[in-house]
């Protein structure tokens, strides 16, 4: 078992426990260190790291962002990134602008399939200030438009289907450089959730290097054993540091818990043996 766990998120994106409720929860679950790596905030850093203080669990302050490359989505986390960093701050403000923006888009299309009312609706079911397709997610099951978050996003919410809208997050260059001006170190969120061809699995991996990138997420809530042996592979031959995380998003996503991740495979180097990561301690 992991005692260190890298992803996580809180109900200042897409999760549904607040940052307090978040690091009491890891805390008791047996986790040392925990990164609260909120999609495109820093919103619930402070109240997490306060929390923190009072108990025996170190609380990293993280983000994920949403990069766009090669037209497709791709997460990269930020770890350790300085919660007050202007130009970080700055930059996240402007993917809120573009989530705000498909949100009234994925409402007017929703609308044109005869579903009306999905931006308010979704609205209600967010606490801070992102606007994430799981929130819509949320207003379509509670309306009895499917069964389940996972079944509103096979029918609705994916590509090719009614409420998908392409977005333009930010470039890879340009998030890395918002995460390492902000001493943060960039790592690649749940690289087998992308399908992507071993030959672009190579590509994405050589451009984040050249941009700055230091680390893979190896070991994710989403990932089969299989999948972490074959990451663990691309980061020996890359020289990447290894990185885990459950990327929990609430107890009422049974399949990911806190405090149940598999250890680094033999062979990875983790991130937390980087000479720039943080001076916490993990026991
Ligand atoms: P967004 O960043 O707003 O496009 O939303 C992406 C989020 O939706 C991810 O971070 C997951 O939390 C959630 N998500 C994506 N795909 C699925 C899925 N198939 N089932 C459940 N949740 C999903
Ligand atoms: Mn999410
Ligand atoms: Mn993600
Ligand atoms: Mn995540």
């Amino acid at each position: 078992m992991c005692s260190y766990d890298l992803h996580s998120h809180s109900t200042a994106s897409d999760g549904t426990l607040d940052p307090v409720r978040l690091v009491e929860k890891a805390h008791a679950a047996g986790v040392a260190v925990l990164a609260l790596t909120d999609h495109d905030t820093l919103d619930g850093l402070a109240a997490a790291a306060q929390a923190a203080s009072g108990l025996d669990i170190s609380l990293i302050p993280g983000v994920e962002i949403s990069v766009t490359w090669q037209a497709m989505t791709i997460h990269v986390l930020g770890l350790n990134v300085d919660p007050l960093n202007q130009t970080l701050s700055d930059g996240l403000q402007e993917l809120q602008k573009i989530r705000d923006w498909r949100a009234a888009e994925i409402s007017s299309k929703l609308a044109n399939k005869g579903i009306s009312g999905a931006l308010e609706g979704a609205g209600r079911f967010r606490k801070g200030k992102i606007l994430s397709r799981t929130h819509f997610a949320h207003f379509l099951v509670e309306s009895g438009y499917a069964a389940s978050v996972r079944d509103v996003f096979k029918r609705f919410l994916v590509k090719g289907k009614p409420g998908y809208v392409r977005s333009e997050w930010v470039s890879m260059e340009r998030a890395l450089g918002w995460i390492r001006q902000a001493g943060g170190l960039p790592v690649i969120a749940h690289p087998a959730r992308y399908s992507l061809t071993r030959s672009k699995l190579k590509r994405l991996v050589g451009e984040f290097r050249e941009a700055g990138g230091i680390g893979l997420e190896v070991v994710s809530g989403s990932h089969s054993r299989d999948e972490i042996l074959h990451m663990a592979a691309v980061c020996r031959e890359h020289c990447l540091f290894a990185s885990c995380g459950s990327d929990y998003h609430g107890p009422e996503k049974p399949w990911v818990d806190l405090g149940r991740l598999r250890g680094l495979p033999d062979g990875c180097i983790p991130i937390w043996e980087a000479e720039s990561w943080p001076a916490v301690s993990a026991v």
